[in-house]
């Protein structure tokens, strides 16, 4: 793993959080985007060389609606970013972690993308990504 590729932060507003994180990191927002497999819309902060990725639920049936029923807003999940995305769900599966979904699938910000089971990281979800080329 290379460095944090972004912190995902669950909002119920996402206008309403894309103007409160441009007053707090003095930025605006640098890409908007659905991603309809995952029924949710993102929005993208470029801070340093990492990035702030807000998700909001388009739909009751995002994984994201489910968490905001059960959790208050904040951090959903961290993003590592990885040269080759399927070396390291080998590398991860044979030190014992479960992935939620066994295939990278196409992810927002052009990246491919795999979860972990927070079950077996300590209760964090943790999101592989690598860029596509
Ligand atoms: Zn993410």
């Amino acid at each position: 793993m290379r460095k944090i590729e972004h912190l995902g932060i669950a909002v119920k507003d996402i206008k309403k959080a894309n103007e409160t994180f441009a007053k707090l990191l003095g930025k605006s927002s640098y890409k908007q985007e659905t991603v309809e497999s995952e029924a949710v819309t993102t929005s993208f902060f470029e801070i340093g060389e990492s990035k702030i990725e807000l998700v909001q639920a388009t739909a009751e049936t995002s994984a994201i609606h489910k968490y905001l029923d059960k959790n208050r807003e904040g951090i959903h999940h961290i993003a590592f970013d990885v040269a080759d995305i399927y070396a390291e769900i080998e590398r991860l599966k044979s030190e014992g972690f479960i992935f939620i979904n066994d295939q990278p699938k196409q992810g927002a910000d052009n990246k491919l993308v795999v979860f972990i089971h927070p079950k077996s990281a300590n209760g964090l979800l943790v999101e592989l990504c690598q860029e596509r080329s």
